[in-house]
Parts: structure tokens; sequence; C-alpha cells
């Protein structure tokens, strides 16, 4: 009995020893895997940190550029606004300059205008021949003295817009008025008895400009287009549109070559089939700026013998 008792505890100690012994292995593989998962981690830390060490040596370098990049581009804008400055110096000198001559200019001027009007008082009382011959003189002379001076205010206008010491003055009006003014005007001075052909479209509205500049500009175009031109009369079309109104005016004169439209605005430039025409190629630099003061765009198209076409926007506000 007691032999039976001591076989069957030694058994049970023999399954249990067997039961631990199974724990042990199934702890020691999870030991194993635990350790081996904390290897990768060990792995994958330090793989990280090296990467962070790479990008934040790539970012000391980016940032190093950057900051030098920086520095350059503020010594070109310091250097730029010194040029700036000095341009800006320059033009008022010459403005001034160019304001200085043209009046010191009148002084000797008048004194030629008055000579000639002598001269006139002494044609008056001479024979017939003598008085035709110093009349034919006078008179060129004093056209020289209305196109020099004619010159010399537009040097002065220039001068003033490119120094933007022009003062603007917007006020309410109608742009069919301003233009039959300006087509009378030109009805009075021009000599072959041809007008401006006016022509509307669209809904007719008011708008804000500066009239004396508009004045100026429109005149200008208007009258180049009597003055590069014969026969026909020359034709505005204004045309009333959604935000601006478009004026083109139109000739069929001696038109522009092709390749000299892009030089058009600029100041003194004139195409070369002008010759014998009178001009100072000043006029529509002028006038481009006086409209684009009035917040307008002027462009041109020309074609050489057949006659041009200048469009002006505006915009009613
Ligand atoms: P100007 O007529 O005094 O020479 P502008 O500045 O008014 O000066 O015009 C510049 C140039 O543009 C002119 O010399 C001429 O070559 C050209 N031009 C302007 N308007 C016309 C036109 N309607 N037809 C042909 N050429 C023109």
């Amino acid at each position: 009995m007691k032999d039976k008792k001591i076989t069957t505890d030694i058994l049970i100690q023999h399954r249990m020893i067997e039961k631990l012994s199974g724990m042990n292995e199934s702890l020691s593989e999870e030991i194993e895997i635990r350790i081996k998962a904390e290897e990768d981690l060990l792995l994958h830390q330090q793989n990280l940190k090296q990467l962070i060490r790479e990008q934040t040596v790539k970012l000391e370098q980016k940032n190093t550029e950057l900051i030098s990049r920086n520095n350059e581009l503020e010594q070109a804008s310091n250097e730029l606004n010194k040029a700036l400055k000095q341009e800006k110096h320059l033009r008022r000198m010459k403005s001034h300059f160019v304001s200085v001559t043209s009046h010191q200019f009148r002084t000797p001027l008048a004194i030629i205008q008055s000579n000639s009007d002598l001269l006139n008082i002494i044609a008056d009382k001479s024979g017939p021949k003598t008085k035709e011959r110093l009349k034919r003189y006078t008179g060129y002379i004093s056209n020289e003295i209305v196109r020099m001076t004619e010159l010399m205010d537009d040097v002065l206008l220039l001068g003033k817009v490119s120094t933007s010491s022009m003062t603007v003055l917007k006020t309410r009006h109608n742009i069919i008025r301003l233009i039959t003014e300006i087509a009378l005007q030109f009805k009075d001075i021009q000599q072959d008895g041809r007008t401006l052909e006016i022509e509307t479209s669209g809904q007719k509205r008011d708008f804000q400009i500066d009239i004396k500049l508009m004045h100026h500009a429109l005149s200008n175009i208007i009258g180049n287009a009597f003055k590069y031109s014969k026969l026909r009369n020359p034709h505005i079309h204004i045309d009333y549109q959604e935000n601006s109104v478009c004026m083109s005016i139109r000739d069929f004169g001696i038109g522009i070559p092709n390749e000299e439209l892009d030089n058009l605005f600029q100041p003194f430039y004139r195409a070369k089939n002008t010759e014998g025409i009178p001009g100072s190629g000043l006029g529509l630099a002028i006038s481009k700026e006086y409209i684009e003061l009035n917040g307008g765009k002027i462009t041109v198209e020309s074609k050489l013998k057949v006659g041009s076409c200048f469009f002006i926007h505006i915009p009613y506000s």
C-alpha cells in the first residue's frame, strides 16, 4: 500500500517535471524572440539615428546655402536701390538741364523774332521785288521759330512726364464733345478742305479723364493722321465697349514700315518714310505717356502706302 503511494507520487512528480520542462522550453523560445525583437529595435534605432544625422548635415548645408543666397540677394537689392536712386537723380538733373536750356533758348528766339518783325516793317516800305524776297525770308524765320518753340515745349513736357512730376486731374467727360472740338480745330487749319469723319457705336457713356492730357494726346494722333496722308479724310471710330471705350483713328496715307512699328513710341523716333514731312518724333511718346496716365493704352496697326490705324483704349473709371 505504501509502495503504491510512493509510485504514484513519483509519477506525479515525473509528470510535473515534464510539464515544467515543456514550459521552460516555450519560455526560452519566447525569450529568444524578445531578444531578437530587441536587437531589431536597436538596429532600427541606430539606422534612424544615422538617418537623422545625415539629414541634419544636409539641412545645415541647405541652411548655409540659403543664408549665403539671402546675403547675395540683399546685396543685389542694395545695389539696385543705389542704381535706382542714381537714375532718379540723373533724370532730375537731365530734366532740370533741359528746362533751363529751353528757357535760355526762348530769349534769343524772341530777339530773332523781333528782328524778323523789323525786317517785315522794312519790307513793307521797300519796292515790290525786295518786299517779296524779305517777306519770304522772314516767313522762313518765323516758321523755324514756331518749330523750335514747339520742339522745346515737347521736350519740356516729356521731361516732366519722365520725372513723374505731372499732375493728373480726372473729371467726368463726354469724349464725343472732345473729339468734335478737336475735329473743328483741324477743319479750321486744314488747307486742303479735309475733315475728320466721326463714327460711334455702342451705348454712349461719360468717363473720368484728365481732359487736358487727353486733348493733347488725341490732337497729336489726329494731327498725324492728317499730316501723313493726302486726299482722303481721316476717320475716327468711337466704340463704347463693356468696360472701356476704344477709339480707332484711321488714315489712308503713307503707312509705317512694319519693322519700325515697335520703335514708334520712343522719343525722337521717326520712320524712314517721313523724309520731307516736318516733325520731331516726340508727339507719340508724349501721347502714349498721357494715355497711360489716364489708365489707357495705345497700339498701332499699319501697312506701308495703305494707311495706319491707332487704337486707344480708355477705361470708364
Ligand atoms: P512726328 O510726327 O513729329 O515725327 P510723332 O511722335 O507724332 O512725331 O510720330 C512718330 C513717328 O511715327 C513719325 O515720325 C512717323 O514716322 C510715325 N507716324 C505717326 N503717325 C503716323 C501716321 N498716321 N502715318 C504714318 N506714320 C506715322
